[in-house]
């Protein structure tokens, strides 16, 4: 179907003005933030809007959320992020608990809150978690109707949720210059997305890249872990991110530790039939179509095949992939890491 991109919203939504500051030093901080990381030379600290991407604030309230937002600069206790750039986070649109949506700067003005993706991404931010103070029904409303609005202002092709951004790495929006420069989220999570998605069928969104290239499989990215990883208060520092590193990765029927020859901590030789192996790419990303079935997924390594992870039946590293489902996975080569 097509949009009607000319036709107004049928109802006018109310959205309440509520500033944070957008001052010189944040005007400043956004070009630096633009030239550093994507390498845009604009005069003026402005966005192109092709997505549009939804968070939850992962703070109780309304009023402790907007004060996060305010500032031009992060809070020192964000040193992890206050790494990549000394710009604090923001979004134009804050949605209550309630539902009342307030706007905190204009759509089209730069806010950090989606690395790779900020050139071109509006956030909407939801006062919540994925705890205690799950999203609400009425905020499943506003962001319905908020995201209509804005799919009739712009031309806008994606409407994702934050835990997917790393699906848009190596696509043509992907700007991060910075390999290492990730984190993970899980705000707000596929059921509260596939809802969204599913009252905007009228638009003409785009699939997610990652979920259009393969229909069944597994597909995730590789990191590195070392050192110290002791739980630590506020951002993790930056080795609990871990880095992506390029390697290959073994796909075996299910196998039995019964069924490898383990050396320090290292299979050597596994009796299992080997079903597939595939590279990843340089950033640790890989994709594999497979059969339905029960597989053993290892990282190759000097020493031999990696794995820590087993079930309580002493299988290693399980995935067991269902009919027209892509199991995400994080392969962690963590050897060299303390806990
Ligand atoms: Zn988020």
């Amino acid at each position: 179907m097509v949009a009607c991109k000319t036709s107004p919203p049928s109802t006018t939504l109310a959205v309440k003005s509520w500033p944070i500051v957008f001052d010189e030093d944040r005007t400043q901080l956004s070009l630096d933030y633009m030239q550093e990381h994507y390498g845009m030379t604009p005069e003026a600290p402005t966005i192109d809007p092709k997505m549009i991407v939804v968070h939850w604030t992962a703070i109780p309230t309304l009023q402790a959320s907007y004060e996060a937002f305010y500032e031009s600069r992060l809070p020192a206790s964000r040193a992890t992020i206050g790494k990549a750039s000394p710009l604090n986070v923001s979004v134009p649109y804050l949605i209550d608990r309630d539902g009342a949506i307030y706007q905190l700067m204009p759509d089209t003005l730069f806010a950090r809150h989606v690395i790779g993706l900020n050139h071109c991404a509006i956030g909407i931010e939801n006062v919540g978690d994925g705890g205690e103070h799950p999203l609400t029904e009425a905020q499943f409303v506003a962001n319905v109707q908020l995201i209509k609005q804005l799919l009739t202002k712009y031309n806008i092709q994606y409407v994702i949720g934050h835990h997917e951004y790393q699906q848009f790495i190596g696509h043509p929006l992907w700007k991060e210059k910075d390999a290492n420069y990730l984190t993970k989220k899980s705000d707000p999570g596929d059921a509260f997305m596939q809802r969204i998605r599913s009252e905007l069928s009228d638009f003409n969104l785009l699939p997610l890249p990652a979920e259009d290239s393969i229909r069944q499989g597994i597909s995730g990215q590789v990191r590195w872990y070392e050192g110290n990883l002791m739980p630590t208060v506020g951002d993790a520092p930056a080795q609990q991110q871990g880095e992506a590193v390029q390697r290959r990765i073994h796909v075996h029927e299910l196998t039995h530790r019964d069924q490898a020859t383990e050396e320090s901590g290292f299979f050597s030789k596994m009796h299992s039939r080997q079903v597939a192996t595939v590279y990843t790419d340089s950033l640790g990303l890989f994709l594999l179509s497979l059969p339905v079935g029960k597989y053993s997924v290892l990282v190759e390594e000097e020493n031999g095949l990696f794995a820590n992870r087993f079930d309580g039946e002493g299988h290693i590293a399980p995935v067991e992939v269902e009919a027209d489902e892509v199991i995400r996975l994080e392969l962690k080569i963590d050897y060299r890491a303390t806990y």
